[in-house]
């Protein structure tokens, strides 16, 4: 992916499929994944740290791939029936099928339980099915994902908040490019298009408009039961979503580290290289013993996943945000310390720098995470 990350960010190309199926034959997909159903199961460190060197490749490219799937793995396991968790678990697990996560909508970001998009339960050509109509906004890699995760008002009583939604599984095809339509037979389609970003280019953010898209009544996550439970299957996937984001930071904050130790050792002013300047060093020493704090906090709330996800989901976030503020801070720093050259495309930091704006603000915008995930689970 290295050598290909510059040529996707500076074309917002998609990520080449030769890259998904060299990840799935490494078994990638389904680190989180049981190996009954056809996983690895390595546990959450060694997610951690896979999605940490991917990143340190490509925030978007490679790093941020894994992060769909583990979403829908975790919300699968939460709350997926058996049949469900046969079905669609090895299928992730060897990449044969790439996910979306729907949830945000142009009008609803952090206030989830707010959200508009309906689904309603009709028969439809015979088929028991649900009928979703609505519009949903920043859902990464939706067209060249096979289903999307969707999170869908099922009960129409706006009153039920919260306890009106249920998480989707959305089958759909595979397309390229910044624009689709995928049309059903009988009418139903979905229009997706992306919005075009600063950074975070390799899986294109769409945003998505449902028309009477009918699917299979059993594709609601848990079954009948789990009805109207989507909302806290969404958020236990969300919590290992974070998890994986505190990685994903480590990696590019990294990235930010080597290539400015080796430009302000090449990089010459005033007869020395600025490597020799105590300001210079000063700086690089602050950059890792706040990356090497990054990275602890994040291993830390790894291995405290693997314990007890519940428990553990405070620390997520916690990982989350700290390690998203280092990589905003230490892309900025290494961008001063190329000067003008950290500006230019030519130089992998001006890269770093806007891949990294976009850590602070998905899987929780920054003051809500401080604010009504870790602040409230204190309180309480
Ligand atoms: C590149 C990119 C990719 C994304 N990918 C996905 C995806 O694949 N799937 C998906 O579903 N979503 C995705 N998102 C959406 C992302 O999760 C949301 O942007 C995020 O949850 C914040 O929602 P919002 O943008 O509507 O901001 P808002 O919720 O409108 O928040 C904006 C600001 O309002 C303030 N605010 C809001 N609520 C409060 C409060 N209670 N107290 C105090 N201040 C508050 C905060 O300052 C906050 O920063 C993506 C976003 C981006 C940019």
């Amino acid at each position: 992916m290295a050598p290909q990350a510059e040529h996707i960010h500076r074309t917002d190309a998609l990520i080449p499929e030769s890259f998904i199926s060299e990840m799935s034959e490494l078994g990638y997909f389904g680190l989180a994944v049981p190996e009954e159903y056809g996983g690895s199961e390595m546990g959450n460190l060694a997610m951690i740290l896979t999605t940490e060197e991917l990143s340190r490749a490509s925030l978007a490219g490679a790093g941020s791939l894994i992060t769909r799937p583990e979403i829908l793995t975790k919300a699968l396991l939460g709350g997926g029936t058996e049949e469900q968790k046969q079905h669609w678990l090895p299928k992730i697990a060897v990449g044969e099928i790439m996910v979306g996560i729907a949830v945000t909508e142009p009008d609803i970001g952090s206030d989830v339980a707010s959200l508009k998009c309906r689904a309603e339960r009709r028969v439809v050509d015979g088929e028991d099915s649900w009928v979703i109509d609505g519009p949903k906004s920043w859902c990464t890699f939706a067209g060249r994902a096979d289903v999307l995760a969707l999170l869908a008002r099922t009960d129409p009583d706006l009153s039920k908040g919260a306890k009106g939604l249920s998480l989707l599984i959305v089958p759909k095809d595979r397309f390229d490019g910044h624009e689709f339509e995928m049309k059903q037979a009988g009418g139903g389609r979905i229009v997706g298009k992306a919005d075009a970003t600063p950074g975070y280019r390799g899986m294109h953010s769409f945003t998505l408009n449902f028309e009477n898209y009918v699917i299979p009544a059993e594709n609601v996550v848990g079954g009948d039961e789990q009805v109207g439970r989507g909302f806290y299957l969404q958020m236990a996937g969300f919590a290992a979503g974070r998890l994986q984001t505190g990685g994903r930071a480590c990696g590019l904050a990294q990235a930010a580290l080597e290539k400015t130790a080796e430009y302000v050792v090449d990089r010459i002013q005033f007869a020395k290289p600025i490597s020799e300047y105590q300001l210079t060093q000063f700086t690089l020493g602050r950059m890792a013993a706040r990356i090497a704090a990054a990275r602890a906090i994040t291993y830390a709330a790894a291995e405290a996943f693997d314990e007890d996800e519940r428990k553990a989901a405070p620390l997520a976030a916690q990982a989350k945000l700290l390690a998203c503020d280092i990589a905003v801070d230490v892309t900025q720093q290494g961008q001063l310390m190329h000067g003008g050259w950290g500006y230019a495309e030519e130089y992998p930091i001006s890269r770093y720098v806007v891949d990294a704006s976009v850590l602070p603000i998905f899987e929780g915008v920054k003051p809500v995470l401080e604010l009504k995930v870790i602040a409230r689970n204190l309180l309480a």
